[in-house]
């Protein structure tokens, strides 16, 4: 069993993760030193829309390259700015102008925080990034803002050893260092896209530049309206019916790209057709995991960046667990799985619950490379796995050491606990979203699931379940 006893913690990045994390370290009333680094200039992470597309340094044709670096930000006019700071730092967030959430707001949202009655199921972007924002604001004084990590490394030899944080004030270039016993990081996965190397993709971007984009920067349809576009996806068997394409005589499910041919403007598919005359083409061929500021750490956590390697429950760094991660999970339900993480983080940190030997957590992530392979799918738990995972861990944090002081009788912030409510929601929040958008603009006004047909108290009387369960 490995114990830990962290006086101080630093926290990387302000989007929802962080500041879930600061909470749970918060509640347990044990620490000296809680600090979360940001590099943008507020709280919520992507959920900052960026209107305007500004070049980034990560956009490549092709964009193989996993690693990722620390970025340079890109400098925004504010409007009432004034004694030379009408300039704040920016990083591209992939929100697009007309993102509502595909998660309905009562499954998707924070334990203690509800959302403002007005707001539809599925919110718009704007919504959700003033509904982190509130649940952040008891933090900001712990924030330091415009400020981005660029390295992180042991600072001394011990396996439950400190790190040393150095960071880079954005604004005046100057860089810090910091030693922490304990590093969370919660930087985010939607940061390096990857756009693969097809077969002559550069010679068509030396012939038609700015044609080749990433689902990162799309913005508005607009941009592409009365022209022919392809867009290459990663698809899955299991996709849900949320996301497949409403059948439209304009579009055209075709297979993988295999080549571009710039001569005649056309691409050719992987089962020998050719598209003429292609306008666009859009990469939503998703992201890299990427850690730029821990590059020297070895084992090494990124390679491929298929996923980050060496991790216990995909949460901590299982060689020097004093470094640990937040939301690496894909096809989950993120707020509640990064509140249950965090239920463990703060009272392994804390001393009062103990981590299995480094013998257990290794044998941990064997056996989950021999169920889900070594690759892109390390991290996924669709459902019900997400679930099963959320109440996992806060099972497990709710084993820790009773302390004075803590609320719950001593036992601290509990993490959340999915009944049968939640599963069933899980489990049909495709088929909700689909009714949801079905609506047109009366989806606007729809702020319960009982509006759209799907009343749970009525099915259970029905005995119903399942995908059966809906009426
Ligand atoms: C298009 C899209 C739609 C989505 N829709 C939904 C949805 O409907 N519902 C839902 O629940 N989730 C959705 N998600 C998932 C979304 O990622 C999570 O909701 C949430 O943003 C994850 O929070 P996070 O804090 O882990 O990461 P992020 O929101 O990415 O925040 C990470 C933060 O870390 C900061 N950071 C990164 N590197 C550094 C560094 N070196 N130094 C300092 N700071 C750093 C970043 O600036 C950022 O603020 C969507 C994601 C995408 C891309």
């Amino acid at each position: 069993m490995i114990s830990i006893r962290a006086r101080t913690v630093a926290i990387i990045g302000a989007g929802p993760s962080g500041l879930v994390a600061a909470k749970y370290l918060r509640a347990e009333k044990a620490f000296d030193e809680v600090v979360i680094f940001e590099q943008r200039a507020s709280s919520g992470g992507i959920w900052n829309y960026t209107p305007h597309h500004t070049n980034e340094d990560l956009f490549h044709i092709p964009q193989t390259n996993p690693r990722g670096l620390n970025q340079e930000p890109a400098w925004i006019h504010k409007a009432n700015g004034c004694n030379g700071e009408n300039k704040a730092v920016s990083f591209l967030s992939p929100i697009y102008e007309r993102l509502e959430t595909n998660i309905p707001r009562g499954l998707m949202g924070f334990q203690d925080l509800d959302w403002p009655p007005e707001c539809q199921l599925f919110p718009e972007h704007g919504v959700v990034l003033d509904y982190i924002k509130d649940y952040g604001k008891e933090f900001q004084s712990l924030i330091r803002y415009e400020t981005q990590v660029v390295n992180v490394e042991p600072a001394d030899e011990s396996p439950v050893g400190s790190w040393r944080v150095k960071t880079r004030d954005l604004r005046s270039n100057k860089t810090h260092q910091h030693v922490y016993d304990a590093v969370i990081v919660a930087n985010g996965h939607f940061i390096v896209p990857n756009i693969p190397n097809i077969a002559d993709i550069q010679e068509w971007n030396n012939r038609y530049p700015d044609t080749i984009s990433h689902s990162k920067y799309f913005r508005t349809p607009e941009v592409y309206a009365q022209k022919k576009v392809v867009v290459p996806l990663i698809w899955s068997s299991k996709s849900t019916s949320m996301l497949k394409p409403a059948p439209d005589p304009k579009k055209k499910e075709v297979p993988p790209i295999s080549r571009f041919i710039p001569e005649t403007r056309s691409v050719q598919f992987e089962d020998g057709t050719v598209e003429t005359d292609v306008d666009a083409i859009v990469f939503a061929t998703g992201y890299f995991y990427s850690l730029p500021f821990l590059q020297d750490v070895r084992p090494e956590l990124i390679t491929d960046g298929s996923h980050v390697l060496h991790t216990y429950r995909h949460l901590f760094y299982s060689p020097r667990p004093t470094l640990s991660f937040l939301a690496l999970n894909q096809r989950v339900i993120p707020f509640p799985i990064c509140e249950a993480q965090s239920a463990v983080l703060g009272r392994v940190y804390s001393g009062r619950l103990s981590l299995p030997a480094y013998s257990d957590m290794n044998e941990w992530e064997k056996s989950t490379v021999a169920e889900m392979g070594n690759g892109k799918n390390f991290h996924l738990l669709p459902f019900p796995k997400d679930g099963i995972y959320i109440n996992e861990l806060s099972k497990w944090a709710s084993e820790a050491t009773l302390r004075e002081g803590l609320d719950n009788g001593g036992k601290g912030k509990t993490g959340p606990v999915w009944g049968e409510w939640e599963f069933w929601c899980r489990e049909n929040f495709p088929a909700i979203r689909a009714a949801f958008g079905a609506q047109g603009n009366i989806r606007h006004s729809i702020k319960s699931l009982e509006e759209l047909g799907f009343d749970y108290k009525e099915i259970v009387k029905r005995g119903g379940s399942g995908e059966s369960k809906l009426i």
